[in-house]
């Protein structure tokens, strides 16, 4: 691990600059990488404007934070990523998106470099069969906002090592934050109990038993919930809930996982959340 000076970030996007941004925070170098310039300078405003906010918080110094921008430098040629120790992606929640990332950064990375999946749900061991380095693909799940949330959910691939686990959690640990073990399965623990929930929410939403407000004061006010299930599917995003039940209906089969048609419309629809201006809620 304390070889690991240099990372690189597929995705610019919610996840990807905020993993961009905690590892610049923590002294690493880094390659954000992205398809197209609108995204990654889309990311990388997103990143100086959270830092400035940290600033304004007086959580960090104006010093800390020029040196953390310093450390990132954007890119949209993954050939830039050569020179990294460790690799994380956070591209689009979408097998085939990740299969021909993986199937690259395979080919061009050296053999000992971890690579790592920030995906929701989709399969650790899937994605490490597309490569030839299966003992070092493993999950590294953030959650959102990443600089903020302390969970990492670290999750084993069939086939990952024992050296890749241990270099992630303390990985993890570094970055200040609380690593959790869990095996591989669809959404892994944190999304397989979520995303139900969410997508119920809709359904209820959709069903007129009550309106996106009266069900989020319901969970705020009753389960303590910071956030109502349906803020928070706006806040991850519309159509990332979409593709997690998707995973979850396609992985365990069971019909209790059908996405909420109200969800698919509203996707179909390009209300996608927060991210587009409007979810369930409308948003400036
Ligand atoms: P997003 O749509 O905000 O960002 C995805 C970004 O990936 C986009 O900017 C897109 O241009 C970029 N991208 C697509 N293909 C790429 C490629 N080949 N190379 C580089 N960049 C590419 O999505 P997000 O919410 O940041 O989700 C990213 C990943 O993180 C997904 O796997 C998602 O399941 C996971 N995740 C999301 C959340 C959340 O709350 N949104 C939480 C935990 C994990």
């Amino acid at each position: 691990m304390s070889d690991i000076t240099t990372v690189g970030v597929l995705g610019a996007g919610t996840m990807g600059n905020g993993i961009a941004h905690v590892f610049a925070r923590s002294g690493f170098a880094v390659r954000l990488c992205e398809v197209e310039q609108r995204f990654l300078d889309r990311g990388l405003d997103t990143i100086r404007k959270n830092l400035a906010r940290e600033v304004a918080k007086a959580k960090i110094t104006q010093e800390e934070m020029e040196a953390a921008i310093s450390r990132i430098q954007g890119t949209l040629d993954r050939a830039a990523l050569i020179d990294c120790h460790f690799v994380i992606e956070a591209a689009t929640e979408n097998f085939d998106v990740k299969r021909e990332l993986f199937v690259e950064l395979d080919d061009i990375l050296p053999e000992n470099v971890i690579l790592a999946s920030n995906t929701s749900s989709i399969s650790i061991t899937r994605l490490a069969g597309q490569t030839n380095r299966p003992g070092n693909v493993i999950g590294m799940h953030f959650f959102n906002p990443v600089p903020v949330m302390k969970l990492v959910e670290i999750i084993r691939g069939l086939a990952t090592s024992q050296a890749t686990f241990d270099a992630v959690k303390a990985l993890s640990e570094c970055l200040g934050k609380t690593p959790v073990e869990v095996n591989d399965a669809p959404g892994f623990v944190s999304n397989r109990v979520l995303m139900p929930l969410l997508n119920e929410a809709m359904f209820a939403v959709m069903e007129g038993v009550a309106t996106p407000e009266a069900v989020d004061e319901v969970f705020k006010l009753g389960m303590a919930h910071p956030m109502g299930p349906l803020t928070l599917a706006d806040f991850i995003g519309l159509d990332v809930c979409l593709d997690i039940m998707r995973v979850l209906e396609d992985g365990l089969g069971d019909p209790k996982y059908r996405p909420c048609p109200l969800l698919i419309r509203m996707v179909d629809a390009g209300w996608l959340g927060r991210k587009s201006g409007r979810g369930f809620y409308k948003y400036e």
